[in-house]
């Protein structure tokens, strides 16, 4: 595959951007051909700078949850950027999605919005302690949250005081949860979660439901918020609230990635017991408030209402997961699939330094399907059981090609010198 393009541009880039890109999508932790830059999307397809065109299992890192390009969508966020978009107020399409959110999602009886997912879990976090004026915050360990300061995985430039009133339990963990919420004493604010465990590198978990209810009780004994974390699973599993499917209801949810299919918003969602709390911060941004991407927003939400979408994902899903099962058996790979077909995580047995895996990736790549070698993926609706039929067989002949060479395979330097770092930070 030619990626002569790419190249140059990473060139170009190295020269006026820190490390040429920056971020969870920069490519210095993927495959050394996997493309930096794409020109064009259309559906569930994306085409590098080099014109290759790959089936793109990342959905942009979620938010392509109809497709790239949905027509639907874009012709509602055109028809809004006639009228106008970032104005001097808002548009009353921003009440309109206000009271659309508010009858989709249960446990939500107002709307904040913003840009990004790390807006709405940092307004979460103000909300929570504005509402109950105390500090302490309790996290998953491991669990992603955003990049401000206080929840950046990578703490260069930030301060131990950003994170003085983060404490941590272990997700699923009824037991770590409660000793997280004792320790807390009286100053409990916030317990974070997210729908399932997620975490980049390692297996997906389901949530337990107990730990759902265990938390609800907590928060509903201490007078903490409980916050689920739907900026990336949001939508993906439910038209409510990922957690309303083991029958609780937060307090506050933080959204973002899919609810515009791609347009720039996000949005925290609260319930009466913390509206004092959320009318009582400052938090704004200059373009928080824009028209177009409320416009797609609506139109996005009304085709999730109207479609059978999570029909569609699970039915593909289970059919990716099951054809990528057997390609892995045929050829002597143990393949681990975790987590919900339409968000699957999949990682090698027998594959610490996930070389198998980069391997796997590189191999997929070149046959014309994105995948990530940690990272979960993502399935969109504009997918197609054909599409799963062309990754399966994909899969199988790249397999059969890794199979003689698994010996000789090396591991990615940055993920060897990334591995070394959590070791030595006890992680
Ligand atoms: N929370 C979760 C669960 C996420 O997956 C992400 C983004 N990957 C964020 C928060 C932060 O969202 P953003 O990158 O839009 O700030």
């Amino acid at each position: 595959m030619l990626r002569a393009l790419d190249g140059a541009l990473k060139a170009r880039a190295a020269k006026v951007i820190p490390n040429g890109m920056y971020g969870h999508e920069s490519t210095a932790m993927l495959p050394a051909s996997y493309p930096q830059y794409f020109s064009r999307a259309k559906g569930a397809y994306i085409w590098d700078v080099d014109g290759n065109r790959y089936l793109d299992f990342m959905c942009a890192y979620g938010p392509n949850l109809l497709g790239y390009g949905d027509p639907r969508v874009d012709a509602a966020a055109a028809r809004q950027q006639v009228l106008g978009d970032a104005l001097t107020g808002p548009s009353p399409v921003m009440v309109e999605l206000a009271e659309t959110l508010v009858s989709m999602v249960t446990h939500a009886d107002w709307a904040m919005f913003c840009k990004n997912g790390t807006d709405a879990t940092t307004m979460a976090k103000s909300v929570a302690r504005a509402q109950t004026g105390r500090r302490i915050v309790i996290v998953a360990q491991g669990a992603y949250h955003g990049s401000a300061p206080w929840c950046t995985p990578n703490l260069t430039g930030t301060l131990p005081e950003d994170r003085a009133f983060l404490r941590t339990c272990l997700y699923n963990n009824v037991a770590s949860l409660e000793a997280a919420v004792a320790a807390a004493g009286d100053d409990l604010a916030a317990i974070f979660a997210s729908p399932f465990k997620h975490d980049a590198f390692f297996d997906q978990q389901a949530l337990d439901p107990a730990y759902a209810l265990r938390a609800r009780e907590l928060c509903d004994a201490t007078g903490a918020m409980l916050v689920v974390d739907e900026v990336r699973a949001g939508f993906r599993l439910a038209r409510d609230c990922s957690w309303s499917l083991a029958g609780v209801r937060p307090d506050l949810s933080s959204w973002g990635k899919g609810i515009a299919n791609g347009y720039p918003l996000s949005v925290l969602l609260g319930s009466n017991r913390c509206r004092d709390g959320a009318g009582s911060i400052y938090m704004t941004g200059s373009f928080w408030f824009a028209a177009v991407p409320m416009a797609a927003a609506i139109e996005t939400l009304r085709i999730l209402r109207e479609t059978h979408y999570i029909d569609h994902l699970q039915r593909i899903g289970e059919r990716l997961r099951n054809g990528f099962e057997a390609a892995a058996e045929r050829h002597g790979f143990e393949l681990r699939q975790t987590g919900p077909v339409q968000i699957p995580q999949m990682l090698f047995n027998e594959d610490p330094d996930f070389r198998i895996g980069f391997a796997w990736a590189e191999e997929m790549l070149r046959r014309g399907i994105y995948i990530h070698p940690w990272h979960n993926m993502f399935l969109c609706a504009a997918m197609t059981e054909a599409d799963m039929d062309v990754a399966i067989e994909a899969a199988d002949a790249s397999l059969a090609s890794l199979a003689p060479r698994r010996a000789k395979l090396e591991a990615h330097p940055a993920i060897t010198s990334r591995l070394r770092t959590r070791l030595e930070a006890g992680a």
